[in-house]
């Protein structure tokens, strides 16, 4: 079972797209920057979504790591 962390780095600029694609996964704070709602999971589905968010952020800001 692969378990992965999320992160999204300062270089957010709030474009909204990963919110888009995963509402479940990334949320906008009170600045306007997307922000995890979790920041771990090993739900294939989430999974999924997740790296599609990765995949289409304009600036690479949010990063995944699988941790096992
Ligand atoms: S897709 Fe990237 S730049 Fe756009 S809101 Fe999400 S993390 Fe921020």
């Amino acid at each position: 079972m692969v378990k992965i962390k999320i992160s999204v780095s300062e270089k957010c600029i709030g474009c909204g797209a990963c919110i888009a694609i995963a509402p479940e996964i990334f949320e906008f704070d009170e600045d306007g920057f997307s922000k995890p709602k979790i920041t771990e999971t090993e739900d294939e589905k989430l999974i999924r979504k997740a790296r599609e968010a990765e995949e289409n952020c304009p600036v690479k800001a949010i990063n995944i790591e699988k941790i096992d």
